[in-house]
């Protein structure tokens, strides 16, 4: 058996050398290493692909985020909604531009920001929404939308972790996740589900106004060369990074189906588990139905049960088998961003998952004989 890994960028890498080496080396000899031929090609075929207006592409996910907040002209002390339970880069752009976040809790089947918990914590100053795709799962955007129309609220979608999901409304429309929202984010560092070979991100919004604004923040706040209007950042995409990127979107569908083939293995062999709770629990639609696919499994994330999470973690790496948990600390409890308004009764499901969740091993390289072992390895492990 190959050597188990969480992520196989090497075995990735190896399919498509030729033509990512090729593309690098145009770049290398073009010399046109900033905002090259390549950074505007990967620009037009992600906003065909996503179906959006306009994708700018900037330095890393974490930027993306903030310009996408500073493009919207939030004001200190304007408050900003997200979810207790995700990367700390969601938060922590909010803090560096002296918003204020407002954590709330999640919903314990999709872990994505909990639609009765946005409700309850509207605001006056409440000015903007950020749920995050979390693991590769669309959040609930109809009722997200609906929430943020009704009160006059942005939704900057943080779709870091999602590329390529579609999103199904009620009336069976669909959109790729990334272009329900204002505005939204993604990253493609490299384990991500469109990732890089370094560091890289962007923002995509179908609003000419804000795209125009965008374009100039990440750029010194340059709308004219020299003259600078309002206070920007310089956040960029390498030329040699778009080229890797370009060559990779063309692959993004088939790399997000071997993410689900692979989830789906995982699932079938843990749906009679007791101790587990497989991603999206024991309901019908797993985000891996048939005629639905707003699940890219970034993340292959578990739910263990009265059983010892710690300790099942430990057990896997004993027979080589790595894994993660993703989060191990509810946001509202990490010393940055403490606050005496939070209240440990409101967060009832984020201090639950944070003791039970246990990701594993989730890439487009994952074979059969691979899924065979882990899930074996874990199943003797939770009914011992
Ligand atoms: C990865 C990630 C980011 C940040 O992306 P970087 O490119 O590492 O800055 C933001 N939000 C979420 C949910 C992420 O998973």
């Amino acid at each position: 058996m190959k050597k188990i890994q969480m992520v196989d960028l090497k075995g990735q890498y190896s399919k498509i050398k030729d033509a990512v080496d090729q593309s690098v080396l145009e770049v290398l000899e073009s010399t046109a290493y900033i905002n090259g031929p390549k950074v505007h090609e990967f620009q037009k075929n992600l906003e065909t692909y996503q179906g959006v207006k306009h994708v700018i592409p900037c330095a890393n996910g974490t930027d993306a985020l903030q310009i996408a907040m500073m493009g919207l002209g939030l004001q200190p002390g304007d408050e900003v909604i997200t979810a207790d339970f995700t990367f700390a880069a969601t938060v922590e752009v909010i803090a560096l531009l002296q918003l204020t976040p407002v954590l709330v809790d999640v919903d314990p089947v999709t872990f994505n920001i909990d639609i009765e918990a946005i409700k309850k914590a509207i605001t006056p100053k409440t000015k903007a929404i950020v749920p995050v795709h979390l693991f590769g799962m669309c959040a609930d955007m109809e009722s997200i939308m609906q929430i943020a129309e009704e009160h006059n609220l942005f939704v900057i979608e943080d779709n870091a972790q999602a590329i390529g999901a579609n999103y199904t409304f009620s009336d069976g429309r669909k959109a790729k996740s990334g272009t329900i929202g204002h505005v939204a984010s993604t990253s493609f560092f490299p384990s991500k589900n469109l990732g890089c070979y370094g560091d890289g991100g962007a923002i995509f919004t179908n609003d000419d106004d804000l795209a125009h604004t965008i374009r100039g923040i990440v750029n010194h706040g340059m709308y004219e060369r020299y003259h600078h209007d309002v206070v920007g950042v310089n956040s960029r995409l390498d030329s040699i990074q778009a080229a890797i990127l370009d060559i990779k979107l063309k692959n993004l569908d088939n790399y997000n189906k071997a993410r689900q083939k692979a989830a789906r293995a995982y699932s079938e062999a843990f749906k009679n588990i007791d101790q587990i709770i497989t991603p999206s629990g024991k309901s019908e639609c797993q985000g891996i139905c048939h005629d639905c696919d707003c699940h890219v499994f970034h993340q292959y994330t578990l739910r263990i049960l009265n059983s010892d999470r710690d300790a099942l973690v430990q057990h896997l790496n004993d027979k080589g088998i790595p894994c993660g948990v993703y989060y191990p600390i509810p946001l509202h409890r990490q010393k940055a961003y403490l606050d005496e308004r939070y209240n440990e009764a409101d967060f009832k499901v984020t201090n639950q998952l944070v003791k039970e969740v246990i990701s594993l091993p989730m890439h487009t390289e994952l074979d059969d004989e691979q899924i065979n072992f882990i899930t074996t390895t874990v199943i003797e492990f939770v009914k011992a």
